[in-house]
């Protein structure tokens, strides 16, 4: 098979069931339907189908009461509504998915083409999990997710007694999608519907059944089916983790001795035998701090955001480039986390100053003085800093982008 998108090369579709009206949750909503990051629990499903490219046709299997929510679930989700075709599910979950693969065949779906049956209540769906169900049920007709199983298991009686724990090496959890050749999944529906049996819990518990083999891969823990009130919960945060990366950004500026008697550092006055020499206040450790911001967005350095040629800068307060480089981390959308940097001088010393350097750090960056660093070394006497010909600043700053 060639690597790209699978459905230049198979039929790939997929049945979404979520017919049910399990309120377990609470409320009179079905639990496809509660909000879930901005948008429904179904609709974090539906975003998720087409993963990739893979999935060329999706049947969205819903209670007929429910096809106004349906539609506002697509919507939500942002896919092309043309490639979802919207269909009335049945008495049981079984049902359900015959109904599904029903439709599925009136729109001429081929027999050797592959559908996966997912349920909307495990929205978290991997492309690397689609791709393995797709190719586990071209090579085997029927396969179906699993996970070990981590804990131990026990059999109790009916008075809750301990009766024996179960050997967990051979019991896998299954998850859906469960992937299947279109014809032998939908034949095994059929004739289990005309024998009147609706009590199989999962298609390939059906398939077995018609004594097809099933194969197995594996799930993901991320997949996990949204059930309980702390499913939900954790789903959110689940989101919320996946909304957002984390940057870092570093920077390192020097700046040279000259006369004077007092150096800037850190935004603060503080008197010294010597000045440094710059065009702005220059103040190494703000310098530092402003390009470790700017590396966050990869918006170059402070030299290209203010020129040593501009007149405008000169003597300015370094401050200024600090918030400049915080509104451009804004503007980006990021948030700042923290910001760390480390003086290296052999005088003056920066112990004293440290809470006024946080103190005016935080007004301009917003930050609280615990995200704040400021530390202070020797060279040692080695090296330009150590011969007292100037110092030396480096900073790294974290921010939180939307991915
Ligand atoms: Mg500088």
């Amino acid at each position: 098979m060639k690597r790209g998108r699978m459905s230049e090369d198979i039929n790939l579709a997929m049945v979404l069931v979520a017919a049910g009206r399990g309120t377990r949750l609470g409320g009179d909503i079905p639990k496809q339907f509660l909000p879930l990051g901005g948008s429904t629990v179904l609709a974090q499903a539906l975003s998720r189908a087409f993963i990739g490219g893979h999935c060329n046709r999706l049947v969205l299997v819903c209670h007929p009461d429910d096809a106004e929510q349906a539609g506002d679930s697509i919507r939500q989700a942002r896919i092309d509504p043309a490639g979802v075709l919207l269909t009335s599910g049945g008495a049981s979950r079984q049902d359900s998915v015959r109904l599904g693969l029903e439709a599925l065949a009136a729109t001429g779906f081929p027999d050797d083409g592959i559908v996966l049956i997912h349920d909307a209540a495990r929205p978290f769906l991997e492309e690397a999990v689609l791709l393995r169900a797709a190719f586990a049920a071209l090579r085997h007709g029927a396969a179906i997710p699993v996970l070990p199983v981590a804990d131990t298991l026990a059999r109790l009686d009916t008075a809750g007694q301990l009766l024996d724990n179960p050997d967990r090496e051979s019991l896998r959890v299954v998850q859906t999608p469960q992937a299947f050749r279109f014809g032998l999944v939908r034949q095994a529906h059929r004739r289990f519907a005309a024998e009147g049996r609706s009590d199989f819990t999962d298609d390939a518990g059906l398939v077995w059944a018609a004594g097809h083999p099933v194969a197995s891969f594996a799930g993901s823990a991320d997949l996990f089916k949204i059930t309980h009130a702390a499913d939900l919960a954790r789903a959110e945060r689940f989101l919320g983790a996946a909304a957002v990366e984390m940057r870092c950004g570093f920077g390192y500026d020097v700046h040279a001795f000259t006369d004077g008697d007092h150096v800037m550092l850190g935004g603060v006055r503080i008197p010294h035998s010597h000045a440094l020499l710059g065009h702005s206040d220059a103040d190494p450790l703000l310098h530092a701090m402003t390009d470790a911001l700017l590396g966050t967005i990869g918006d170059g350095d402070i030299g290209q955001h203010f020129p040593p040629s501009d007149p405008r800068w000169k003597g300015a307060a370094s401050r200024i480039f600090l918030a400049e480089a915080v509104r451009l981390v804004h503007a980006a959308g990021g948030r700042i986390v923290n910001l760390d940097g480390t003086v290296i001088c052999e005088a003056p010393k920066v112990g004293p100053h440290r809470v006024a350097m946080q103190a005016l750090i935080a007004e301009v960056t917003g930050l609280t003085p615990d995200r704040i660093g400021i530390k202070a070394t020797t060279s040692e006497r080695l090296g330009f800093t150590g011969r007292r010909e100037g110092i030396a600043a480096m900073a790294v700053a974290s921010v939180a982008l939307p991915r």
